[in-house]
Protein backbone atom coordinates (compact mmCIF):
# COMPACT_ATOMS: atom_id res chain seq x y z
CA UNK A 1 0.00 0.00 0.00
CA UNK A 2 0.98 3.40 -1.11
CA UNK A 3 0.99 6.40 1.74
CA UNK A 4 2.20 9.17 -0.73
CA UNK A 5 -0.70 11.47 0.00
CA UNK A 6 -0.86 10.75 4.01
CA UNK A 7 2.98 11.82 4.35
CA UNK A 8 2.64 14.96 1.87
CA UNK A 9 -0.24 16.05 4.37
CA UNK A 10 1.89 14.85 7.46
CA UNK A 11 4.41 17.27 6.48
CA UNK A 12 2.00 20.19 5.94
CA UNK A 13 0.42 19.33 9.18
CA UNK A 14 4.24 19.60 10.74
CA UNK A 15 4.49 23.09 9.94
CA UNK A 16 1.64 24.11 11.80
CA UNK A 17 0.50 21.96 14.78
CA UNK A 18 3.19 20.35 16.79
CA UNK A 19 4.06 17.14 15.33
CA UNK A 20 1.52 17.22 12.97
CA UNK A 21 -0.99 15.88 15.80
CA UNK A 22 -3.70 16.81 18.73
CA UNK A 23 -2.80 14.02 20.25
CA UNK A 24 0.61 12.50 20.37
CA UNK A 25 -0.30 8.58 19.90
CA UNK A 26 -1.53 9.19 16.54
CA UNK A 27 2.10 10.11 15.57
CA UNK A 28 3.59 6.92 15.10
CA UNK A 29 6.58 7.98 17.10
CA UNK A 30 6.91 4.58 18.91
CA UNK A 31 6.91 2.15 15.92
CA UNK A 32 8.04 4.45 12.97
CA UNK A 33 6.48 5.71 10.19
CA UNK A 34 4.18 8.74 9.10
CA UNK A 35 0.56 8.40 10.37
CA UNK A 36 -1.99 8.00 8.48
CA UNK A 37 -4.40 10.46 7.43
CA UNK A 38 -7.82 9.32 7.08
CA UNK A 39 -10.57 10.97 4.48
CA UNK A 40 -13.66 8.97 5.84
CA UNK A 41 -14.70 5.92 7.67
CA UNK A 42 -17.57 3.66 7.74
CA UNK A 43 -18.63 0.35 9.82
CA UNK A 44 -15.32 -1.55 9.74
CA UNK A 45 -13.57 0.37 7.62
CA UNK A 46 -11.09 3.32 7.38
CA UNK A 47 -10.51 5.22 4.32
CA UNK A 48 -7.28 6.81 3.87
CA UNK A 49 -6.27 10.13 1.73
CA UNK A 50 -4.46 7.83 -0.37
CA UNK A 51 -7.57 5.69 -1.54
CA UNK A 52 -6.30 2.88 1.10
CA UNK A 53 -9.22 0.99 2.99
CA UNK A 54 -7.94 -0.21 6.34
CA UNK A 55 -9.92 -2.75 8.98
CA UNK A 56 -9.94 -0.55 12.07
CA UNK A 57 -9.00 -1.92 15.41
CA UNK A 58 -8.64 1.65 17.26
CA UNK A 59 -12.07 2.88 16.24
CA UNK A 60 -11.43 6.02 17.76
CA UNK A 61 -9.90 4.87 20.70
CA UNK A 62 -12.94 3.13 21.83
CA UNK A 63 -16.00 5.09 21.16
CA UNK A 64 -17.03 3.99 17.76
CA UNK A 65 -18.17 0.34 19.39
CA UNK A 66 -20.72 0.08 16.54
CA UNK A 67 -18.88 0.72 13.99
CA UNK A 68 -18.24 4.13 11.93
CA UNK A 69 -20.93 6.68 11.01
CA UNK A 70 -23.58 4.55 12.47
CA UNK A 71 -26.59 5.64 11.13
CA UNK A 72 -28.72 6.48 13.63
CA UNK A 73 -26.13 8.09 15.30
CA UNK A 74 -25.39 10.18 12.17
CA UNK A 75 -29.25 11.16 11.61
CA UNK A 76 -29.50 12.10 15.04
CA UNK A 77 -26.56 14.77 14.96
CA UNK A 78 -27.74 16.09 11.74
CA UNK A 79 -31.47 16.66 13.10
CA UNK A 80 -30.03 18.28 15.98
CA UNK A 81 -27.81 20.65 14.55
CA UNK A 82 -30.68 22.21 12.74
CA UNK A 83 -31.77 23.86 15.40
CA UNK A 84 -28.88 25.24 17.05
CA UNK A 85 -25.92 23.78 18.37
CA UNK A 86 -24.96 25.32 21.42
CA UNK A 87 -27.16 27.30 24.17
CA UNK A 88 -25.59 27.24 27.47
CA UNK A 89 -28.95 26.74 28.88
CA UNK A 90 -30.16 23.41 29.89
CA UNK A 91 -32.22 21.37 27.67
CA UNK A 92 -34.36 18.59 27.71
CA UNK A 93 -31.96 15.97 26.29
CA UNK A 94 -29.61 16.15 29.00
CA UNK A 95 -32.00 14.54 31.85
CA UNK A 96 -33.09 11.83 28.73
CA UNK A 97 -29.65 10.56 28.42
CA UNK A 98 -28.56 11.25 32.19
CA UNK A 99 -31.61 9.11 33.07
CA UNK A 100 -30.87 6.43 30.94
CA UNK A 101 -27.68 6.15 31.76
CA UNK A 102 -28.54 6.21 35.46
CA UNK A 103 -31.00 3.04 34.25
CA UNK A 104 -28.27 0.82 32.73
CA UNK A 105 -25.03 1.28 35.10
CA UNK A 106 -25.61 0.32 38.66
CA UNK A 107 -25.13 2.07 41.66
CA UNK A 108 -25.01 5.57 40.47
CA UNK A 109 -27.90 8.45 41.21
CA UNK A 110 -26.79 11.14 39.42
CA UNK A 111 -24.44 11.94 36.54
CA UNK A 112 -22.86 15.22 35.55
CA UNK A 113 -22.05 15.28 31.87
CA UNK A 114 -18.33 17.11 30.59
CA UNK A 115 -16.67 17.42 27.09
CA UNK A 116 -13.72 14.56 27.55
CA UNK A 117 -12.51 11.70 29.28
CA UNK A 118 -9.63 13.86 30.80
CA UNK A 119 -12.27 16.34 32.49
CA UNK A 120 -14.13 13.67 33.97
CA UNK A 121 -11.66 12.40 35.56
CA UNK A 122 -10.12 15.26 37.07
CA UNK A 123 -13.99 16.52 38.19
CA UNK A 124 -14.01 13.03 40.01
CA UNK A 125 -10.88 13.31 42.16
CA UNK A 126 -11.88 17.33 43.09
CA UNK A 127 -15.21 15.76 43.84
CA UNK A 128 -14.00 13.15 45.57
CA UNK A 129 -10.88 15.82 47.45
CA UNK A 130 -14.04 18.14 48.43
CA UNK A 131 -16.09 15.54 49.82
CA UNK A 132 -13.65 13.68 51.80
CA UNK A 133 -11.67 16.93 52.60
CA UNK A 134 -8.23 14.75 51.92
CA UNK A 135 -5.98 15.56 49.84
CA UNK A 136 -3.69 12.87 48.37
CA UNK A 137 -4.95 10.04 46.00
CA UNK A 138 -4.02 6.71 44.24
CA UNK A 139 -3.52 5.89 41.47
CA UNK A 140 -1.96 3.15 39.62
CA UNK A 141 1.46 2.80 37.10
CA UNK A 142 0.92 2.20 33.90
CA UNK A 143 -3.07 3.31 34.31
CA UNK A 144 -3.96 6.58 32.22
CA UNK A 145 -6.62 8.70 33.39
CA UNK A 146 -6.63 11.78 30.80
CA UNK A 147 -4.16 14.73 30.65
CA UNK A 148 -4.78 16.58 34.17
CA UNK A 149 -1.94 17.65 36.25
CA UNK A 150 -2.52 14.75 38.70
CA UNK A 151 -2.54 11.82 36.57
CA UNK A 152 0.75 12.08 34.61
CA UNK A 153 2.79 10.61 36.78
CA UNK A 154 3.77 7.36 35.62
CA UNK A 155 0.71 7.53 33.24
CA UNK A 156 0.48 4.84 30.36
CA UNK A 157 -0.53 5.11 26.78
CA UNK A 158 0.86 7.98 24.93
CA UNK A 159 2.93 9.50 28.45
CA UNK A 160 4.75 6.36 28.46
CA UNK A 161 4.98 5.37 24.56
CA UNK A 162 7.10 8.90 24.59
CA UNK A 163 9.01 8.21 27.44
CA UNK A 164 7.67 10.99 29.49
CA UNK A 165 5.89 9.61 32.16
CA UNK A 166 6.77 12.80 34.51
CA UNK A 167 5.76 15.55 31.90
CA UNK A 168 7.72 18.72 32.68
CA UNK A 169 5.01 21.29 33.60
CA UNK A 170 3.37 19.22 36.38
CA UNK A 171 4.87 20.92 39.76
CA UNK A 172 5.93 18.97 42.28
CA UNK A 173 3.32 20.48 44.71
CA UNK A 174 0.98 18.56 42.50
CA UNK A 175 2.99 15.13 42.40
CA UNK A 176 3.14 15.14 45.79
CA UNK A 177 -0.18 14.21 46.43
CA UNK A 178 -0.50 11.40 43.77
CA UNK A 179 0.62 7.86 45.25
CA UNK A 180 1.76 5.64 43.12
CA UNK A 181 0.41 1.64 43.30
CA UNK A 182 1.37 -1.56 41.51
CA UNK A 183 -1.43 -2.95 39.43
CA UNK A 184 -2.87 -6.10 40.52
CA UNK A 185 -0.66 -5.55 43.92
CA UNK A 186 -3.69 -5.02 46.66
CA UNK A 187 -0.54 -5.34 49.45
CA UNK A 188 1.05 -2.36 48.41
CA UNK A 189 -1.93 -0.51 47.95
CA UNK A 190 -2.64 -1.21 51.66
CA UNK A 191 0.98 -0.55 52.87
CA UNK A 192 0.54 3.08 50.88
CA UNK A 193 -3.00 3.43 53.04
CA UNK A 194 -1.34 2.49 56.02
CA UNK A 195 1.51 4.76 55.86
CA UNK A 196 -0.71 7.74 54.57
CA UNK A 197 -3.78 7.08 57.23
CA UNK A 198 -7.04 9.35 56.82
CA UNK A 199 -5.11 11.32 54.05
CA UNK A 200 -6.32 9.76 50.89
CA UNK A 201 -9.13 10.65 49.07
CA UNK A 202 -9.68 8.40 46.69
CA UNK A 203 -8.24 5.67 44.42
CA UNK A 204 -8.49 5.84 41.01
CA UNK A 205 -8.52 2.72 38.64
CA UNK A 206 -8.91 1.50 35.27
CA UNK A 207 -11.32 -1.79 36.37
CA UNK A 208 -9.85 -3.49 33.29
CA UNK A 209 -6.41 -1.58 32.18
CA UNK A 210 -6.06 -0.60 28.74
CA UNK A 211 -3.53 2.08 28.95
CA UNK A 212 -0.73 -0.37 29.70
CA UNK A 213 -2.01 -2.75 27.00
CA UNK A 214 -4.91 -4.37 28.06
CA UNK A 215 -4.28 -5.53 31.73
CA UNK A 216 -7.28 -7.30 33.49
CA UNK A 217 -7.51 -7.17 37.15
CA UNK A 218 -6.51 -10.46 39.08
CA UNK A 219 -9.42 -12.29 40.92
CA UNK A 220 -9.97 -10.64 43.98
CA UNK A 221 -8.21 -7.25 43.43
CA UNK A 222 -10.88 -4.89 42.99
CA UNK A 223 -12.74 -6.68 45.91
CA UNK A 224 -10.11 -6.54 47.76
CA UNK A 225 -9.39 -2.74 46.55
CA UNK A 226 -13.36 -1.84 47.80
CA UNK A 227 -12.66 -3.15 50.90
CA UNK A 228 -9.72 -0.90 51.97
CA UNK A 229 -11.64 1.64 50.72
CA UNK A 230 -14.14 0.67 53.17
CA UNK A 231 -11.42 0.56 55.77
CA UNK A 232 -10.16 3.32 55.35
CA UNK A 233 -12.71 6.53 54.52
CA UNK A 234 -11.26 6.30 50.83
CA UNK A 235 -13.65 7.01 47.81
CA UNK A 236 -13.22 4.11 45.22
CA UNK A 237 -13.44 5.48 41.50
CA UNK A 238 -13.43 3.33 38.50
CA UNK A 239 -12.35 5.18 35.54
CA UNK A 240 -14.54 3.59 32.74
CA UNK A 241 -13.63 5.88 30.03
CA UNK A 242 -12.54 3.12 28.30
CA UNK A 243 -14.50 -0.15 30.06
CA UNK A 244 -17.74 1.75 30.20
CA UNK A 245 -20.97 1.12 27.90
CA UNK A 246 -18.11 -1.55 26.21
CA UNK A 247 -17.58 -4.61 28.66
CA UNK A 248 -21.04 -4.80 29.81
CA UNK A 249 -24.23 -2.55 29.83
CA UNK A 250 -23.08 -1.65 33.32
CA UNK A 251 -19.46 -1.84 32.58
CA UNK A 252 -17.01 -3.35 34.63
CA UNK A 253 -19.17 -2.69 38.03
CA UNK A 254 -21.43 -4.70 36.75
CA UNK A 255 -18.89 -7.68 34.98
CA UNK A 256 -17.04 -7.81 38.02
CA UNK A 257 -19.71 -7.39 40.76
CA UNK A 258 -17.84 -4.35 42.40
CA UNK A 259 -19.34 -1.02 43.75
CA UNK A 260 -17.16 2.10 42.93
CA UNK A 261 -18.17 5.22 44.59
CA UNK A 262 -17.66 7.13 41.69
CA UNK A 263 -17.55 6.09 38.50
CA UNK A 264 -15.98 8.18 34.65
CA UNK A 265 -17.08 7.82 31.42
CA UNK A 266 -15.66 8.72 27.75
CA UNK A 267 -15.51 7.18 24.80
CA UNK A 268 -18.63 5.18 24.02
CA UNK A 269 -21.05 7.20 26.20
CA UNK A 270 -20.24 10.35 23.37
CA UNK A 271 -21.17 8.32 20.24
CA UNK A 272 -17.97 9.59 18.59
CA UNK A 273 -18.20 13.08 19.77
CA UNK A 274 -16.12 14.65 22.48
CA UNK A 275 -18.15 13.55 25.84
CA UNK A 276 -17.11 12.34 28.92
CA UNK A 277 -19.30 11.97 32.20
CA UNK A 278 -18.99 11.21 35.74
CA UNK A 279 -21.22 9.42 38.54
CA UNK A 280 -22.74 8.56 41.95
CA UNK A 281 -24.35 8.30 44.60
CA UNK A 282 -26.59 11.18 45.71
CA UNK A 283 -24.74 12.79 48.83
CA UNK A 284 -21.24 12.74 46.53
CA UNK A 285 -22.52 14.56 43.76
CA UNK A 286 -24.34 16.96 45.31
CA UNK A 287 -21.23 17.79 46.98
CA UNK A 288 -21.02 20.00 43.16
CA UNK A 289 -21.87 23.60 42.30
CA UNK A 290 -24.31 24.77 42.23
CA UNK A 291 -25.92 22.71 45.05
CA UNK A 292 -22.68 21.91 46.98
CA UNK A 293 -19.29 23.49 47.04
CA UNK A 294 -16.93 21.74 45.13
CA UNK A 295 -16.90 23.45 41.81
CA UNK A 296 -16.81 22.14 38.41
CA UNK A 297 -18.41 23.80 34.76
CA UNK A 298 -18.24 23.85 31.23
CA UNK A 299 -19.60 26.17 28.88
CA UNK A 300 -20.30 23.16 25.85
CA UNK A 301 -20.73 20.74 28.45
CA UNK A 302 -24.09 19.11 27.78
CA UNK A 303 -23.93 20.40 24.67
CA UNK A 304 -26.70 19.21 22.02
CA UNK A 305 -25.08 17.27 19.26
CA UNK A 306 -22.96 15.63 21.69
CA UNK A 307 -25.93 14.42 23.94
CA UNK A 308 -28.11 13.48 20.77
CA UNK A 309 -25.13 11.23 19.78
CA UNK A 310 -24.48 10.00 23.20
CA UNK A 311 -28.59 9.33 23.64
CA UNK A 312 -28.80 7.52 20.33
CA UNK A 313 -25.64 5.25 21.31
CA UNK A 314 -26.97 4.06 24.40
CA UNK A 315 -30.43 3.74 23.08
CA UNK A 316 -28.63 1.50 20.66
CA UNK A 317 -26.88 -0.34 23.64
CA UNK A 318 -29.48 -0.65 25.62
CA UNK A 319 -31.97 -2.12 23.66
CA UNK A 320 -29.37 -4.65 21.59
CA UNK A 321 -29.79 -7.68 23.90
CA UNK A 322 -27.15 -9.91 21.83
CA UNK A 323 -24.64 -6.99 21.38
CA UNK A 324 -22.32 -7.92 24.35
CA UNK A 325 -22.16 -11.84 23.65
CA UNK A 326 -21.74 -11.06 19.82
CA UNK A 327 -18.54 -8.57 20.63
CA UNK A 328 -17.42 -11.44 23.22
CA UNK A 329 -17.42 -13.92 20.92
CA UNK A 330 -16.03 -11.99 17.92
CA UNK A 331 -12.95 -10.63 20.21
CA UNK A 332 -12.71 -14.28 21.63
CA UNK A 333 -12.42 -15.85 17.60
CA UNK A 334 -9.88 -13.08 16.96
CA UNK A 335 -8.17 -13.91 19.73
CA UNK A 336 -8.12 -17.74 18.89
CA UNK A 337 -6.88 -17.06 15.39
CA UNK A 338 -4.15 -15.05 16.28
CA UNK A 339 -3.26 -17.42 19.48
CA UNK A 340 -2.76 -20.41 16.89
CA UNK A 341 -1.22 -18.35 14.04
CA UNK A 342 1.61 -17.64 16.90
CA UNK A 343 1.97 -20.82 18.13
CA UNK A 344 1.94 -22.69 14.90
CA UNK A 345 5.11 -20.16 14.00
CA UNK A 346 6.66 -20.40 17.85
CA UNK A 347 6.30 -16.99 18.32
CA UNK A 348 6.59 -16.12 22.19
CA UNK A 349 3.63 -14.13 22.91
CA UNK A 350 0.83 -13.04 25.40
CA UNK A 351 -2.41 -12.46 24.94
CA UNK A 352 -4.53 -10.38 27.17
CA UNK A 353 -8.51 -9.83 26.42
CA UNK A 354 -11.20 -8.70 28.34
CA UNK A 355 -14.45 -9.04 26.58
CA UNK A 356 -13.82 -6.51 23.46
CA UNK A 357 -10.47 -5.09 24.88
CA UNK A 358 -7.90 -6.91 23.20
CA UNK A 359 -3.93 -7.10 23.02
CA UNK A 360 -0.89 -8.59 21.97
CA UNK A 361 2.26 -8.84 23.90
CA UNK A 362 5.52 -10.30 21.93
CA UNK A 363 6.99 -12.10 25.14
CA UNK A 364 5.70 -15.09 26.61
CA UNK A 365 5.67 -14.01 30.53
CA UNK A 366 2.73 -13.19 31.97
CA UNK A 367 1.45 -9.55 31.93
CA UNK A 368 -0.26 -8.26 34.87
CA UNK A 369 1.45 -4.76 35.55
CA UNK A 370 3.08 -1.72 33.84
CA UNK A 371 6.41 -3.38 34.65
CA UNK A 372 5.55 -6.49 32.48
CA UNK A 373 3.70 -4.41 30.02
CA UNK A 374 7.09 -3.54 29.29
CA UNK A 375 8.27 -6.87 27.77
CA UNK A 376 5.85 -6.55 24.84
CA UNK A 377 7.16 -3.53 24.11
CA UNK A 378 9.90 -4.42 21.51
CA UNK A 379 11.29 -5.19 17.62
CA UNK A 380 8.47 -7.71 16.77
CA UNK A 381 6.03 -5.72 17.73
CA UNK A 382 6.98 -3.01 15.24
CA UNK A 383 7.27 -5.65 12.78
CA UNK A 384 3.49 -7.24 13.44
CA UNK A 385 2.45 -3.05 13.36
CA UNK A 386 4.03 -2.45 9.75
CA UNK A 387 3.27 -6.05 8.73
CA UNK A 388 -0.26 -5.51 9.52
CA UNK A 389 -0.16 -2.15 7.93
CA UNK A 390 0.47 -2.73 4.60
CA UNK A 391 -2.26 -5.75 4.58
CA UNK A 392 -4.82 -3.16 5.32
CA UNK A 393 -5.12 -4.10 9.11
CA UNK A 394 -5.19 -0.59 11.29
CA UNK A 395 -4.64 -1.69 14.86
CA UNK A 396 -3.11 1.03 17.46
CA UNK A 397 0.70 2.11 16.99
CA UNK A 398 2.14 1.47 20.46
CA UNK A 399 2.28 -2.06 22.04
CA UNK A 400 1.01 -0.12 24.82
CA UNK A 401 -2.32 0.15 23.44
CA UNK A 402 -5.34 -2.01 23.45
CA UNK A 403 -7.95 -2.81 20.18
CA UNK A 404 -10.81 -2.27 20.44
CA UNK A 405 -13.44 -4.52 18.48
CA UNK A 406 -16.42 -3.16 16.53
CA UNK A 407 -19.87 -5.24 16.15
CA UNK A 408 -19.21 -4.17 12.09
CA UNK A 409 -16.98 -6.32 12.42
CA UNK A 410 -17.52 -9.76 10.04
CA UNK A 411 -16.12 -12.77 10.64
CA UNK A 412 -14.65 -12.45 6.97
CA UNK A 413 -12.99 -9.33 8.32
CA UNK A 414 -11.76 -11.32 11.53
CA UNK A 415 -10.32 -14.07 9.30
CA UNK A 416 -8.60 -11.80 6.92
CA UNK A 417 -6.93 -10.50 9.71
CA UNK A 418 -5.85 -13.88 11.49
CA UNK A 419 -4.40 -14.60 7.51
CA UNK A 420 -2.75 -10.90 7.45
CA UNK A 421 -0.68 -11.89 10.95
CA UNK A 422 -0.07 -15.27 9.15
CA UNK A 423 1.36 -13.73 6.55
CA UNK A 424 3.54 -10.82 8.55
CA UNK A 425 5.06 -13.73 10.47
CA UNK A 426 5.91 -16.27 7.15
N1 LIG B 1 -9.31 7.52 31.17
C1 LIG B 1 -9.02 6.47 30.39
C2 LIG B 1 -9.10 5.10 30.99
C3 LIG B 1 -8.67 6.65 29.05
O1 LIG B 1 -8.36 5.58 28.31
C4 LIG B 1 -8.62 7.95 28.53
C5 LIG B 1 -8.25 8.23 27.08
N2 LIG B 1 -7.74 7.24 26.36
C6 LIG B 1 -8.93 9.02 29.37
C7 LIG B 1 -9.28 8.78 30.67
C8 LIG B 1 -8.90 10.43 28.87
O2 LIG B 1 -9.94 10.64 28.00
P1 LIG B 1 -9.88 11.81 26.89
O3 LIG B 1 -8.82 11.41 25.93
O4 LIG B 1 -11.26 11.82 26.33
O5 LIG B 1 -9.57 13.07 27.62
Amino acid sequence: MLYQRSSQLFAEAEKVIPGGVNSPVRAFKSVGGTPIFVKEAKGAYLYDEDGNRLIDYINSWGPMILGHAYEPVVQAVIEKAKKGTSFGMPTEIETEIASLAISMVPNIDKIRFVNSGTEACMSAVRLARGFTSREKIIKFKGCYHGHSDSFLIQAGSGAVTFGAPNSPGVTMGTAKDTLLANYNDLGHVQEILENNRGEVAAIIIEPVAGNMGCVPPIKGFLEGLRALCDAHGTLLIFDEVMTGFRLARGGAQELFGVKADLITFGKVIGGGLPVGAFAGRHEIMDYLAPVGPVYQAGTLSGNPLAMAAGLTMLKSIESDLELFRRLEEKTAYLERGIRKVLMDRNIEHTINRVGSMISVFFDEREVLDFETAGYGNNDTFKKFFHGLLAEGVYIAPSSYETWFITDALTYEDLDYTINAVNKVFS
